[in-house]
């Protein structure tokens, strides 16, 4: 089904009842040509572009829990295109390029909003560091503006230029970065890869990858053996776990990142901001919460779920660098697992068993990528060959040491990226 405006009238004078299901609930199949282990935003996005630009059939995204319920469900919803370094720029101005164009491509509402980030600096060590940040952005054909304290101060009011701490020298404007709805960017997807035939299967963990001479033969599900001639993994912050049913022991460490909402509030934050002192950055959503977040907790975790300390740090933070935030009540806060990598980029590459695919790492920041990621892995699954926008992102740099994007400058440590 088309959604259009028409459509919405059209079903609103007959009752509503004739809107046919999002996406299909299909039992799992003996054989496909591809598996996609893992149904978050990346996940769904390969087997849509696997289906849409490649013209694949016979794919399956088995997901162990429900379509949206990782992180692609449970992030602030920044979508940016200011990375610094070369493999990442490039990569991240591609994904930038496929959400401006994302609604129509998959006829579904995601809320894309260019609202416009605003990064602030505080020192004129900061300053030197935005400024070279904004000419590599502007010379991958992206935007960036350096403003400075009035130029802020035009934006964004509200915050306290008067603290002595932490004063405002300036702040570096992306007006192309912004947000987006995330279920949506899951349901979009999901609704695109499934009317061209992708199998979608939902409580179906994959607990085993079948491989024999180094060649990939299927997998072990809750739901019984599937066999494939290509596996992809993509499950994010599970992907050492996963990656090691296949024997394999990734760079990868997991995480817990954690995220704030507050009640609906009316309009008074127009932008994405985020202080250049206290990783602490906020937006407002489209009903009204203010959405903030922060470091990552300080140790390595699964659960689903944040630690007292972090809160406080985050609250500080945004006490600091707003004090009128203190007026709102904070409604909920949830945590999400990350894929930590030792120097912060992400890896899509072949693994060393024929078939074997693997999409990881993308720490705190994959919600942008989400449609490059897609597009990229899918290329590369289907080809054998890397997409241009991610040649950069292999495995083997880590072994090797060549090719590492520090982007953030902090050394091989994986809770500092
Ligand atoms: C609090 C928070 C804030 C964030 N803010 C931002 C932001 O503002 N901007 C940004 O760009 N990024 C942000 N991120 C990061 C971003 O959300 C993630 O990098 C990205 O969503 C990860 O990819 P995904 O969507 O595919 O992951 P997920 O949605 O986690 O998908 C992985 C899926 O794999 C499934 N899976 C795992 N193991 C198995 C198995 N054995 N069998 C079958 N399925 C399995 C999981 O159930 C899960 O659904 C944030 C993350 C968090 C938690």
């Amino acid at each position: 089904m088309r959604y259009s405006a028409w459509q919405v009238l059209r079903q609103g004078l007959t009752g509503n009842r004739g809107w046919a299901p999002v996406w299909r609930n299909p039992d799992p199949k003996p054989e496909y040509d591809i598996i996609i282990i893992g149904g978050g935003g990346h996940g769904l996005s390969t087997a849509y572009y696997l289906a849409r630009k490649h013209g694949l059939k016979n794919i399956a995204v088995l997901e162990k829990g429900y379509i949206g319920g990782g992180n692609v469900g449970r992030n602030t919803t920044i979508v940016r295109a200011n990375y610094f370094l070369e493999g990442n720029s490039q990569f991240y101005s591609h994904s930038l390029k496929l959400w401006e164009g994302l609604e129509r491509e998959l006829n579904f509402n995601v809320m894309h909003s260019q609202r416009g980030l605003i990064n602030l600096f505080h020192s004129d060590g900061q300053r030197d560091a935005f400024a070279r940040r904004g000419n590599a952005m502007i010379n991958q054909g992206d935007d960036a503006i350096l403003l400075d304290r009035e130029g802020v101060r035009r934006h964004l009011p509200y915050l306290d230029f008067e603290q002595i701490r932490f004063p405002v020298y300036g702040g570096l404007y992306h007006p192309r970065g912004g947000t987006a709805r995330h279920d949506a960017v899951a349901w979009g997807y999901a609704r695109g890869a499934d009317s061209r035939g992708v199998d979608l299967i939902q409580n179906c963990e994959v607990t085993g990858i079948d491989v024999k001479g180094g060649v990939v033969q299927g997998v072990q599900t809750t739901r019984g053996a599937i066999r494939a001639r290509k596996v992809g993994i993509v499950v994010a912050g599970r992907s050492g776990q996963v990656a090691a049913m296949a024997g394999m022991r990734l760079p990868v460490e997991s995480h817990v990142l954690q995220a704030f909402v507050t009640e609906g509030l009316k309009p008074c934050i127009d932008h994405v901001v985020s202080f250049g002192m206290g990783h602490f950055y906020i937006s407002q959503s489209d009903k009204g919460g203010l959405v903030f977040g922060g470091d990552l907790d300080f140790y390595a975790s699964y659960a689903q779920r944040g630690n007292l300390p972090m809160k406080e740090h985050v609250m500080e933070a945004a006490m600091t660098l707003m004090p009128m935030i203190g007026k709102a009540k904070v409604l909920r806060s949830w945590g999400g697992i990350m894929d930590m990598t030792p120097d912060g980029s992400p890896i899509i590459d072949k693994t060393h068993i024929e078939g074997l695919y693997l999409d990881c790492g993308w720490c705190y920041g994959g919600f942008k990528a989400v449609p490059a990621s897609g597009d990229c892995f899918a290329h590369l699954i289907a080809t054998d060959r890397p997409h241009e926008a991610a040649s950069a992102f292999r495995l083997d740099r880590f072994r090797t040491g060549a090719g590492l994007m520090d982007e953030e400058g902090t050394g091989a440590q994986h809770n500092l990226h």
